[in-house]
């Protein structure tokens, strides 16, 4: 019980360092310096202003300086990150496979954000998430989803089932994409959602890639499309931020990934 309310502590301060990311990376700033300011009035953030969900309710969402209105994204991605490492290390302990569930939970929190606000998915969260999936893969070992042969221990097998679980989806939905674009004519998907499949990969092997792809795609297209029916958007020029419904997916896949399969291969759970 008190390695699940210290996750969700640390899990706090992992979600303000994430919400830092998705501010600086999609505007190329660095994430390391200078401190934080007020974006309306420049002033650095005090340390006592700029404790994670607590200050953004003391100061009702308030620059303490020029009373400038604060995103209550903020406290969501917060409150968001620290929930995902409470709940992985509640189900699995402290652990790698926690620590695995937690950083890909905040990584998606971060792209969803990213994408929401500026139809973008950088390559820090991505890239450097398929890195940080990898060296996981290596210190503890993903289930294959077959046995690949002539690999015989299960760190091999592990490693081999991140790398296909990082190229294969990515590389198809890059083919696809070039398809796409030779037929309509226009970008259909961005390297940036390649990019994230190989992250999520990375991270959840062959199996959850797939997965991810699968619950993506088809929530993507279904409310997608019932958006742009519903806002009368035009079909032709609305952008849907698929980044969104794949971080949303690969969230799924990680969580409940093992029930989903052997419900659809009708295996017993
Ligand atoms: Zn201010």
């Amino acid at each position: 019980m008190i390695e699940t309310a210290l996750a969700f502590v640390f899990g706090l301060l992992i979600g303000s360092f994430v919400n830092v990311c998705v501010y600086r990376w999609t505007r190329d700033l660095s994430v390391v310096r200078p401190r934080s300011s007020c974006p309306a009035c420049g002033t650095m953030i005090a340390w006592y202003d700029n404790v994670p969900v607590l200050s953004f309710a003391l100061l009702r969402g308030r620059c303490r300086h020029c009373r400038a209105g604060i995103s209550w994204r903020y406290p969501a991605i917060e409150l968001l990150t620290a929930l995902s490492f409470a709940a992985a290390v509640y189900r699995l302990g402290l652990s790698l496979a926690a620590v695995r569930l937690a950083i890909l939970s905040a990584i998606c929190i971060g792209l969803i954000a990213t994408d929401l606000m500026e139809r973008l998915l950088p390559d820090k969260f991505t890239i450097g998430g398929t890195a940080i999936g990898i060296v996981l893969a290596c210190l503890d070992p993903l289930t294959p989803l077959f046995p690949y042969p002539g690999f015989d221990s299960p760190r091999w097998m592990g490693l081999v089932e991140a790398l296909l679980g990082a190229a294969l989806p990515s590389l198809a939905m890059w083919v696809l994409g070039k398809l796409f674009y030779r037929v309509r004519k226009r970008e259909g998907l961005g390297l940036g959602d390649v990019k994230m499949i190989a992250m999520t990969g990375a991270f959840l092997g062959l199996k959850g890639a797939l997965l991810t792809l699968v619950i993506g795609s088809t929530g993507g297209a279904l409310i997608g499309v019932i958006y742009i029916w519903i806002a009368r958007k035009s079909a032709a020029t609305y952008e849907i931020p698929f980044g969104v419904f794949l971080g949303i997916a690969a969230i799924t896949a990680a969580w409940f990934g093992d029930p989903l399969t052997n419900w659809y291969w009708g295996i017993g759970t």
